[in-house]
């Protein structure tokens, strides 16, 4: 039985994995009541609801606190404050319960979490709020085969309807602005598996600014920036002879991403078998912590470390970490 904890950004969450079954996976975002995130206030929040989603998630898994053998915690990467919280919360039970930690980076979770819907050696396009990366395994690491030069796509979108005044997060509504929308051309900037947003950016803001609809912008948005993933995604696919795509990242909700990725993956003359796990294990979430935690612990016994020895990684990259659980 293994209990995860995520708190890399914005969502403070325990999920509690067992034999490779999620138990329970509760959360909890902290919403800026205006602009971005500010980083003390997110771990503000997480200081505020943490006790309570930890008895939520015991009281869900219908288990009690003896049961759990190990913490799993997402230590990297991520904001400071966040991630220091998160640690205190780990170190503290981890004291209680008489435990130990397994450190987890949270962006080979979101990879590993695809194992739960049947992926095996898989390409991961993981497009959240701050993360864009396409991910894979190759010589004993998940490597980056590609990623945003300038920022995540969430954030790109987020800024594009905060200047569009409709608030935030605001993937689920451009989402269903498109839906009435028709196609503008807008910049669409790929160097090979690299994509980048902000001319994307300023050129939807300036449209705005002149009097295009949101409707217009937001269907275009969709169209350009998922195509600039698929087709970076279908390039890295080709180059790691890999046959299964994975979406993962809050941005994997939108169900015209995912649709993109399907009919690529359909077209391919290799046979490519598409995953996408289920809303809440797409977005930050504490399952997906925990279910990797297990993954590791059950392979490689050395990866639980005493509470004391575990610090957190805010800038740990995803081809930092060494892979010894395959
Ligand atoms: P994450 O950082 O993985 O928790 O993902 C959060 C990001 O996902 C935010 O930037 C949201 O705007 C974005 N998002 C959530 N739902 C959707 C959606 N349906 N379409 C596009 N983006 C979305
Ligand atoms: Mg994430």
């Amino acid at each position: 039985m293994i209990l995860g904890i995520e708190c890399t950004a914005h969502t403070f969450g325990i999920g509690i994995s067992n034999k490779r079954k999620i138990l329970a996976n509760i959360r909890d975002m902290y919403v800026p009541e205006s602009g971005g995130i500010i980083p003390m206030d997110s771990a503000a929040h997480h200081k505020k609801v943490a006790d309570k989603i930890y008895h939520e998630a015991l009281e869900k898994a219908k288990i009690k606190e003896s049961e759990i053998k190990a913490i799993a915690l997402s230590n990297a990467p991520g904001l400071a404050p966040c991630l220091r919280e998160g640690l205190e919360f780990a170190k503290s039970l981890a004291s209680s319960l008489s435990v130990k930690i397994i450190p987890v980076n949270h962006c080979i979770a979101h990879l590993e979490i695809s194992r739960s819907v049947g992926a095996k050696d898989p390409v991961l396009l993981y497009a959240s709020g701050a993360n864009t990366q396409i991910i894979a395994y190759a010589s004993k690491k998940y490597r980056v085969f590609g990623e945003t030069l300038d920022l995540g796509i969430g954030n790109f979108i987020d800024k594009v309807a905060r200047h569009m005044g409709i608030g935030f997060p605001g993937g689920p509504k451009i989402e269903q602005h498109a839906l009435k929308g028709k196609y503008i051309e807008l910049p669409y900037s790929i160097k090979g598996m690299d994509v980048s947003f902000s001319g994307m950016q300023t050129k939807i803001q300036q449209l705005y600014d002149k009097g295009e609809s949101i409707e217009n912008l937001s269907f275009s948005l969709q169209e350009t920036a998922f195509a600039m993933l698929v087709e970076a995604a279908e390039r890295a696919l080709a180059h790691t002879e890999k046959k299964e795509l994975v979406l993962g990242g809050g941005v994997a909700c939108n169900s015209r991403f995912q649709e993109m990725c399907r009919i690529m993956c359909a077209e391919r003359i290799e046979k490519t078998k598409f995953f996408c796990p289920e809303k809440s294990l797409l977005v930050d979430n504490a399952a997906m912590i925990a279910f990797t935690g297990e993954l590791m612990f059950s392979v490689d016994k050395s990866l639980l470390v005493d509470a004391d020895k575990v610090d957190i990684l805010p800038r740990e990259r995803t081809d930092d970490v060494n892979v010894t659980w395959r």
